[in-house]
């Protein structure tokens, strides 16, 4: 049975009614461009054919029951419109309720409860953005439900809005932009300070791009994450002593940082602002690279990707480490790097479509050896983003 019927049956099974409307957002895996979203540079993601479904319903009163396929047993939520999980909490209905709220905050017009239910084939936590899907995917029931104008950019914004205030993780744009602006067969070559984007073809030839969980995620992924922030914005303060109008890291060209690191005085941070840097610098040439069908140079950059974001910005760990050198010691590899936010998640590979079986088995079987954990690997295919099935 197809996700589709499973979903509808099991609304009609919870909620004694057929769903009015069922929508689909995709996650995402970036290609490159880690970690410079925050730092208004540009990244580089696409959107995958796995995501998040959702089937909605109004109701008449202002309850919203919330339910997910994906954790067994976990019943039907039932919640007032407008409710707020209490700060701490753990709970999977954070993610639609925050965009329920970041919708009412903007001003839109909810005026009543409704009934959801997803599902979701994204395996989460694993830095595929299963939270930025179920968050776009949630906007987009609510366009249609209470015919709401909202943009798909603005779907990513209001997203994003959800996560920062409702979840209180402090993303960037990027995944909830690819979740609603995907478009199959292509990545986004997105610009973070502007919103300016373009589809870039992925011309692939005779390649896949792999995406490996190394099934781990160390505890200090978060706070990490928020120290990395503050480091770069130290960073990007000092910078500002000699250039006063610096409106972030993203806008130095590798040559014009050099010539004024001296002026951040902590080490670590200089270190973390030159990832920055040169990684949107990278960006850039892996556009021009595949604009110009040089695969090969699109591979070199995610491999330096890799080292910058081990060495400079220490966002890597000994997992994701041995998952990318073992596959830059593959035959037929083009390029390796993790991706996502780091501490554990998924590396992104380039793979030649006949070394896939070798590259499976044989990572697969040092990285058990070695660590003693299972990896998972996906083949994905770039596409399209949020949209409405029924
Ligand atoms: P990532 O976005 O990389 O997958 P996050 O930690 O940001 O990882 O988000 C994962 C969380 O999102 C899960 O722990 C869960 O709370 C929520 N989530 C995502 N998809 C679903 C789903 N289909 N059903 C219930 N909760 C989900
Ligand atoms: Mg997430």
């Amino acid at each position: 049975m197809d996700v589709l019927e499973t979903l509808r049956e099991a609304f009609q099974k919870r909620y004694g009614a057929p769903p009015e409307t069922v929508c689909f957002a995709p996650g995402r895996v970036n290609l490159i461009g880690e970690h410079t979203d925050y730092n208004g540079g540009h990244v580089f993601p696409c959107a995958l054919s796995l995501g998040t479904w959702c089937a909605a319903r109004r109701r008449t009163d202002g309850t919203v029951r919330l339910a997910t396929l994906n954790i067994p047993r976990s019943g039907v939520l039932r919640h007032p419109l407008g409710y707020r999980a209490k700060p701490g909490s753990r709970c999977w209905s954070r993610y639609p309720e925050g965009v329920v709220n970041a919708f009412r905050h903007a001003g839109f017009s909810i005026p009543t409860g409704m009934d959801l239910l997803f599902y979701g084939n994204i395996p989460s936590g694993s830095g595929l953005s299963s939270s930025a899907s179920m968050e776009v995917v949630t906007g987009a029931v609510l366009r249609v439900l209470y015919d709401l104008h909202v943009s798909r950019v603005r779907l990513a914004q209001l997203g994003q809005y959800a996560e920062n205030v409702y979840v209180g993780v402090q993303c960037g744009i990027m995944d909830q932009f690819a979740s609603a602006m995907g478009r199959r067969g292509h990545a986004i070559y997105l610009d973070t300070a502007t919103l300016r984007f373009e589809y870039a073809p992925l011309h692939l030839s005779d390649c896949q791009i792999v995406v490996c969980n190394s099934r781990v995620k160390h505890s200090l992924a978060s706070s990490e994450y928020n120290l990395r922030r503050s480091q770069c914005e130290t960073a990007l303060a000092a910078l500002r002593t000699v250039r006063e109008d610096l409106p972030a890291l993203g806008a130095l060209t590798p040559e014009e940082f050099e010539a004024m690191s001296d002026a951040i005085p902590d080490p670590v941070c200089r270190k973390r602002a030159r990832h920055a840097v040169y990684e949107n610098a990278r960006t850039k040439l892996a556009l021009e690279a595949l604009r110009a069908d040089r695969l090969e140079d699109f591979g070199r950059l995610m491999n330096e990707s890799h080292v910058s974001l081990r060495d400079d910005y220490a966002v890597s760990c000994p997992e994701l480490d041995l998952l990318t050198e073992l596959a830059w010691t593959t035959e037929g590899v083009v390029g390796s790097r993790m991706t996502g936010g780091g501490f554990g998640g998924c590396t992104v590979s380039i793979v030649k479509s006949r070394a896939l079986e070798r590259f499976q088995t044989e990572l697969g079987r040092v990285y058990r050896e070695r660590t003693g954990l299972e990896p998972e690997f996906y083949v994905v295919e770039p596409g399209d983003g949020v949209r409405r099935l029924v």
